[in-house]
Order: structure tokens, then sequence, then C-alpha cells
């Protein structure tokens, strides 16, 4: 079946390979970025490459933009089958947590984790019986593993996120709506560095798994197709 699938963040990274292998299976996908000039570039290097995808602008911190592209969404596909929240930053000055940079956290909490909850919230209404979000999550959310030390704010957004997941899915469960976070690994893009071990192809990989499975666990921790702890 081709599903109406939207991804946010979607310009550069994970987000934009995502896109990509979603237009490959023939679904019919919707990139979206905060600047438009960056979206628009996104969307033909696509098309060089023979995929048409849409492209909408939207800045996950502007309820605004997100709420007029849940409209566009619904006017003009009707339905939206999976929402993919890809969207996030990392920043430099993200360095100790003994720091507390109130506008550091309060930067990385908004952008990776509150902006999750507008977003779920604008789109929930067109998502039909059988939709699935797909929350972008980290390892570094882990509240199992041990703690690394990198970027302390951007590891607690993950965890909220990973929260949020859990209560979005129980939200969503009488819908018959999927909520997933997933842990794409370490991946060689602007965020993850040179020195990561995956390429964008497996760091898209469980993403566009869990988008176009038969069947998903709702309100799971997953990385590399597999349910992980949380
Ligand atoms: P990336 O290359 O830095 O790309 C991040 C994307 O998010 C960019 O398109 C960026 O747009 C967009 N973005 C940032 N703020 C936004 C906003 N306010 N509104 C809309 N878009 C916004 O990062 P990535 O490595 O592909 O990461 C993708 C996802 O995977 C993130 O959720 C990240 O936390 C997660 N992740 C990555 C790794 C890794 O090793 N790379 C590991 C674990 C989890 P601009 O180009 O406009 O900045």
């Amino acid at each position: 079946m081709q599903k109406n699938i939207l991804v946010t963040g979607a310009n550069k990274g994970i987000g934009l390979e995502i896109v990509r292998q979603l237009a490959i299976l023939g679904h019919q996908v919707v990139l979206t970025a905060r600047n438009k000039v960056r979206g628009v570039a996104a969307q033909e290097t696509l098309a060089k490459e023979g995929l048409s995808v849409h492209f909408i602008q939207m800045d996950v911190n502007d309820e605004a933009q997100i709420r007029a592209a849940a409209e566009q969404v619904n006017k003009q596909f009707g339905q939206l089958h999976v929402l993919i929240n890809n969207a996030a930053i990392s920043l430099a000055a993200d360095a100790s947590i003994l720091l507390a940079d109130s506008k550091v956290l309060q930067q990385t909490m908004q952008t990776n984790a509150f902006s999750m909850l507008t977003t779920v919230a604008a789109f929930s209404s067109i998502l039909p019986s059988g939709g699935r979000i797909i929350n972008l999550s980290s390892g570094l959310a882990s509240m199992t593993d041990s703690i690394s030390g990198w970027s302390p704010f951007y590891s607690c957004s993950k965890t909220l996120v990973n929260a949020f997941t859990r209560h979005q899915a129980f939200a969503l469960a009488p819908k018959d709506i999927a909520v997933v976070s997933m842990c794409p690994g370490w991946v060689r893009t602007d965020m993850g560095g040179s020195a990561a071990p995956r390429n964008v192809s497996e760091g898209a990989d469980t993403a566009v798994w869990l988008a176009t499975a038969e069947q998903i666990e709702t309100g799971k921790f997953y990385r590399d197709r597999k349910v992980i702890a949380w």
C-alpha cells in the first residue's frame, strides 16, 4: 500500500535519507524543513535522482507553521499515514551538566522534545487507524546504559522524547495509532560528525522499516529493527 508520510527536519542528514528511501519504495513523501531554500534544494537533489517528493516549510518551533502544514496535508492528501519526528539540534555549548546554561537547555528541550508534542497534537487528527508516529531518539537517552558525558542536555531531551513516546502511545492506542521511539545508531552527519561508524543509509534503515513494516509494537524503543531497553 502506498502511504502518505511526512518527515520533519529533512533537508539533510538522516531525515533526507529517510525521505529518499521511502520515495524509492514508492510512498508519497512530504519533506519538511525550517529553511525554504535548504528544503527546496533537498527536493531538487532528489528530483535529479528521479525521485519526486513534496515540500512544505515547517519550523518545528513555530506552532502556526505546524498547524498550517497539517492543514495543507489534510487538503492535499486527506490523511497522513506516518509522521516521522526527526528534526533536532545538538548545540556546541551543551558541554557540561554543571554549567546549567538555561538558554542552551531551553533551546535543546524546545526543538528536540517540546516541539514533538505540538507536532503530534497538530497531525494526530489526520492520522487514520493503523497510522504511525516515529520519534527519532538516541542511545544517549538510555536510563540503563552508562552515561557517556557527551551533550547532557541533548541526551536528557531524548530521554524526554522516550517518555513522551510512551504517553503518546497510550493516548493514541484507542485510535489504533502506533507511537515508537528509535535510535539510528551513531551516524556520519553534521550532528554525528565524521568519526561515526554508520552511513546515513544505515541510520535511516530502522525508521523506514518502522514506517513500512506490516506490524510493529507500539510504545517501544527500537534500534536495528529490534526492541531495545529504555
Ligand atoms: P543533522 O544532520 O544535524 O540534521 C538535523 C536536521 O534537523 C536538519 O535538517 C535541521 O535543519 C533540522 N532542524 C533543526 N532544528 C529544526 C527546527 N527548529 N525545525 C525544523 N527542522 C529543524 O542531524 P542527523 O544526524 O541527521 O539527526 C537526525 C535525527 O537523528 C535527530 O533527531 C538526531 O537527534 C537523531 N540522532 C542522530 C544521531 C547521529 O549519530 N547522527 C545519533 C542518534 C540520534 P537545518 O539544516 O535548517 O539546521
